[in-house]
């Protein structure tokens, strides 16, 4: 089955929606101050991806773009005395079927607002929020697996620490602490916050 226009515009649609969910997916995991996957940070971050897809709910009507504009064309086609397919010019003598291509030469029907393009909306964007979030949770696990990686080899060259950024679109940094583990960071470049106190000093010495 050859892929129309539509559908294509369709895949490109879903697919923006998904990658829409990764980014939101994935700042609100990465706010969290978690190293590592967390069953209710990854609901919490579900959620929220959820709620910043409602917004795109007028995005509706875009879906449907290729196939409005197509209707359109058609009628305005038929209401010139052309064939609504294929343009040919209807004969004087008359009858519904096209000379050219065959096709029933009767007039399109308006584009308008269904319910089943709502249903047909909501199933994208269900498709869109499952795969997106995925995608989201497997793409930070995956930074966050290579950057215990890169924490090892570091402490096979004898350093005690490591600090980076995460990759995009996760937010904030990756730190490892050869006292403390693995946690995250946040902040600017001169005011880092990690969501673990720094190990203690000898405070009490004065
Ligand atoms: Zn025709």
């Amino acid at each position: 089955m050859p892929v129309s226009w539509t559908n294509l515009f369709r895949i490109v649609f879903v697919l923006l929606m998904a990658g829409h969910v990764l980014v939101m997916y994935s700042l609100a995991r990465t706010q969290q101050h978690g190293f590592g996957f967390d069953f209710e940070t990854a609901i919490l971050s579900t959620l929220f991806a959820l709620l910043m897809l409602l917004p795109l709910a007028p995005a509706i009507a875009l879906s449907d773009l290729p196939e409005a504009y197509s209707r359109t064309a058609r009628r305005r086609r038929f209401k010139n005395g052309l064939c609504p397919t294929c343009r040919y010019p209807v004969a004087p003598s008359g009858g519904d079927i096209c000379q050219e291509c065959g096709m029933r030469m009767i007039e399109p029907d308006p584009y308008r607002f269904t319910w089943s393009m709502a249903r047909r909306f909501a199933f994208f964007a269900l498709i869109a929020w499952i795969a997106g979030s995925i995608a989201s949770e497997g793409w930070l696990i995956a930074d966050e697996a290579a950057f215990r990686k890169e924490a090892e080899g570091e402490a096979l060259k004898g350093r005690g620490s490591l600090l980076r950024d995460r990759r995009w679109p996760g937010n904030g940094y990756l730190a490892w602490d050869v006292d403390q583990g693995y946690f995250t960071a946040q902040g600017g470049t001169f005011s880092i916050q990690y969501s673990l106190p720094p190990a203690p000093t000898n405070a009490e010495s004065e």
